[in-house]
């Protein structure tokens, strides 16, 4: 792909048209939610949406999300809305809340995966709802990173993986949540299925219907596996580094830290921890919601330091926790060490 120069900008009335003139000629660009950076493109337009996955170097049959900024641009999406549906938008949206519906035929299968539904949300961000009603037109939004690295969860990191490969990033500061939406489909009149965890909780969702979680969101499956979000399959939110997930108590933690005795080696701990001097400690926290807002950049900055390997402490696993744990996963690959053992 040739170098383009990529403009760094800050969120705001003054370039509201710009971005919306670039976003309706097919062009694309990096725009701030609550959940995390997104990569912009108008969903109905094909070239645009292949821009993405170009940019991104994202799988053809990864989907993307549809962002909309009123209940008229759902119906124009959306073959049908279950009564369900209608209450959790009320509740949820503007929100991190991604629902699956039955597509139109107007919508094109390439932004969807290939799939005949497509997935919608009505993000938080003022300045990206703002910027959709003056599109006119839905963005198709993946987070905007690199595929299988950290998703962005500030303009600078979306700045590191898409230099030199987009024209516009319009930085809104830091995101509110720092974990994706959670995306769930329908099942019957009352029950949704969660098919990834995020800030809107199962125990938020139960106040309204009967949830499922679906198995992909704490198992691995395999490269082939049939799944209902193809997303679930690749290996995702990697930095460079290894990370593995610790399981214990401060103390064998630490001793199993003591013991590692290599250099270079970073962790993502409670604060809590008397850490050995060969280790790096980065910013994670001991609330799910600190843990969240954190995991992602302080994996981007291990990599920054030079960290071989990363230890990421296990995360309570209630409300956004679900989430926190289910990314965490992704990028250990699911290795989990138990240092009570
Ligand atoms: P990202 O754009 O990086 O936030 O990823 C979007 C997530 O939503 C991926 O896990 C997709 O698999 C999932 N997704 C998007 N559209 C659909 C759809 N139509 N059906 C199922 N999952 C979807
Ligand atoms: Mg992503």
């Amino acid at each position: 792909m040739n170098k383009i120069e990529t403009k760094l900008v800050k969120a705001g009335e003054e370039i509201l048209d710009e971005a919306a003139e670039l976003l309706k000629s097919g062009g694309i660009a990096a725009v701030p939610t609550e959940t995390v950076y997104g990569l912009a493109a108008n969903a109905y337009n094909v070239n645009a949406v292949r821009a993405v996955f170009e940019a991104k170097g994202r799988p053809q049959d990864n989907p993307l999300i549809l962002h909309i900024c009123s209940t008229a641009m759902l119906y124009d999406i959306a073959a049908s809305v279950p009564e369900l549906a209608v209450k959790l938008a009320e509740s949820f949206w503007p929100g991190p809340l991604t629902m699956i519906f039955p597509r139109k035929p107007h919508v094109p299968a390439e932004t969807c995966g290939g799939l005949d539904t497509a997935a919608v949300r009505m993000p938080r961000s003022k300045f990206t709802l703002a910027l959709i009603e003056r599109c006119g037109f839905p963005l198709a939004a993946p987070s905007a990173n690199t595929s299988g690295l950290p998703s962005p969860t500030s303009a600078k990191h979306v700045y590191e993986d898409m230099n030199g490969r987009i024209p516009l990033i319009i930085d809104g500061g830091e995101c509110r949540y720092g974990v994706e939406s959670t995306v769930v489909c329908f099942e019957g009149i009352d029950t949704v299925r969660i098919l990834r965890p995020g800030a809107v909780t199962p125990e938020m969702l139960r106040e309204y219907c009967h949830v499922v979680i679906d198995s992909g969101v704490l198992e691995k499956l395999d490269a082939d596996a049939k799944v209902i979000s193809p997303g679930m399959k690749y290996k995702h939110y990697s930095p460079n580094a290894e990370v593995y997930i610790v399981k214990g108590t401060d103390e064998t933690i630490v001793e199993f830290l003591e013991d590692m005795n290599v250099n270079r080696t970073g962790y993502l701990g409670f604060g809590s921890e008397a850490l050995p001097e060969n280790v790096t400690a980065f910013p994670y926290g001991r609330t799910a919601e600190e843990q969240a807002e954190n995991l992602f950049s302080s994996l981007r900055e291990a990599d920054g330091a030079g960290c071989a390997e990363v230890y990421v402490r296990m995360p309570d696993t209630a409300g956004i926790g679900l989430a926190v744990y289910n990314r965490l996963l992704r990028s250990a690959g699911f290795r989990v060490i138990d240092t009570c053992k």
